[in-house]
């Protein structure tokens, strides 16, 4: 039996996974670390915390687990950055989250400018956006005392997450990403899957201090600890490992995280989408020399509004209560809840607008605000699924993960929305399970065939709604009312 170790490196926590080669978990460590909010706007971390939460995790799986470590994947937040002194090692500004906004002005100055948005969305899939890495990265070459003089002298490394880790945990000291975390940086060809020139000099940023492109199964360099050596041979951005461990290889294959928000991404093989509904096209895997591309949705609010409910309204104590209080048929009695706390992702991207409950009436109870609130987040998924369409992409399925797919009347519901079935697989840790399956590829522990055997698989059968279809009718006329 061969042990691969996971490493999912998250906005707030670290977590260390020992999966054996059938993807059991022998030993799994997790340690969460701050973020500062220094601004309005402003998210950063410390990346000494980030690393030594990671050293930590991984010494107390592999302490736990107390088995030989063949190989190990990377998987990380995606889009966040670290600048670093190529000598000391040392990063000159803290980390950058990828959640900070203090690049709006740029990116708004950036849109003035003719034809620039439409060139770089047709370059690198993206919207111009602070979301993405390009505009941080120019913020801290341009407001860090002596950064700039620095990075012209070669005296810089920037990288994502997987790349500061890679530097730091391999013997090599290697200056490493792979396509899928390059792709979320905005200076990524999609087509060439290198770094783009023309990209650069819009954003100002030197090439000299940019990290080697790899595929995901690469060999990154070794790692030692607790008496042992294995080598790296996965890396891959946070959401697109979800989409590996679920086993989304064909076209058409959805897969959606439902967390704190959403994340929806489906698997568009060798075909790179121009998406006319705002949806991001990004690389799902580069596998050796073969890149399968994906389109991507975000909805900022799921978990979160089932938070709000618990926090604030406090309708329950804990999120799994929630289930026993959707009312039966799904009926909202003609509550209607728009979760835009911080504006409204795909395919929206409109960051004004705020929540809202429409249709209260006197008699209505908290069982039909929080169905509303389950049927709304539905509903979210079901504009991305139309969007999806839209470009000509029909899903063929849907599979599920994240805390709030233990709620079973969810899964009805949302089935039931999207006139399709449902499938959750029996492991919902599918990001740490992504990274691991790639680690099993690239160390040749297991070959594609075999990686896509295993894990199971529990389908919620839909049923058809007519009603559902007419509340979505109602939910999107109220929703456009807002916007
Ligand atoms: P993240 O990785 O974004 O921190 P998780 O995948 O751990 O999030 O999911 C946590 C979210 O799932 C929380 O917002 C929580 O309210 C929600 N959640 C957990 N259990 C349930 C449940 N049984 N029903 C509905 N929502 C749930």
């Amino acid at each position: 039996m061969k042990y691969v170790l996971s490493i999912d490196q998250g906005t707030t926590s670290s977590r260390a996974i020992v999966f054996d080669e059938n993807q059991k978990i022998i030993a799994e460590s997790q340690k969460e670390y701050e973020l500062q909010y220094p601004n309005d706007g402003w998210v950063e971390a410390n990346p000494d915390e980030i690393l030594s939460s990671v050293k930590e995790t991984i010494k107390k799986a592999l302490e736990s687990a107390d088995v030989d470590i063949a190989a190990c994947g990377i998987t990380n937040q995606r889009e966040t950055v670290i600048v670093w002194d190529r000598l000391t090692g040392k990063p000159i500004y803290p980390a950058i989250i990828w959640q900070d906004r203090r690049t709006s002005d740029l990116c708004n100055d950036l849109k003035k400018k003719k034809n620039l948005e439409s060139e770089i969305r047709k370059k690198t899939g993206l919207l111009l956006d602070p979301y993405f890495s390009a505009t941080k990265i120019k913020w801290i070459l341009d407001n860090v005392e002596s950064a700039r003089s620095m990075a012209e002298n070669g005296e810089l490394c920037f990288g994502t997450i997987e790349t500061y880790l890679i530097w730091n945990l391999t013997e090599e000291k290697n200056h490493k990403t792979d396509a899928t975390n390059a792709s979320r940086t905005m200076l990524m060809n999609l087509e060439t899957l290198g770094w783009d020139d023309s990209l650069l000099e819009i954003f100002n940023i030197p090439k000299n201090i940019l990290p080697e492109i790899c595929s995901c199964d690469d060999n990154f360099g070794s790692i030692g600890a607790c008496d042992q050596k294995f080598p790296i041979t996965g890396v891959i951005g946070d959401q697109q490992s979800a989409l590996f461990g679920q086993n989304c290889f064909e076209f058409g294959e959805m897969k959606s995280t439902y967390g704190t928000g959403c994340f929806l991404m489906v698997n568009t093989k060798e075909k790179i989408y121009e998406s006319q509904a705002r949806l991001l096209s990004t690389v799902g895997c580069m596998l050796g020399k073969s890149v399968s591309y994906a389109l991507e949705g975000s909805i900022f609010s799921a978990g979160t509004s089932i938070q709000w409910l618990r926090d604030e309204m406090q309708f329950f104590d804990d999120s799994s209560k929630s289930e026993e209080l959707i009312n039966e048929d799904f009926d909202s009695k003609g509550v209607n809840f728009i979760p835009a706390f911080t504006g409204l992702g795909a395919p929206h991207w409109n960051s004004e607008i705020r929540g809202s409950i429409h249709g209260i009436q006197r008699d209505s109870s908290k069982e039909d605000i929080i169905t509303a609130v389950f049927k709304a987040i539905c509903f979210q998924t079901l504009e991305i699924v139309e969007a999806l369409e839209l470009d000509g992409v029909s899903v063929r399925s849907l599979k599920v993960d994240g805390g709030m797919v233990k709620n079973r009347k969810f899964l009805q519901l949302l089935s039931n929305t999207l006139s399709t079935n449902v499938k959750k697989p029996d492991q919902i840790e599918s990001t740490a399970v992504g990274a691991f399956k790639i680690a099993m590829l690239g160390s040749g522990i297991k070959d594609i065939d075999e990686i896509q055997e295993i894990g199971l698989y529990d389908e919620v059968k839909s049923k058809q709604s007519q009603q559902l279809s007419d509340d979505y009718q109602i939910w999107k006329n109220y929703l456009t009312k807002n916007l």
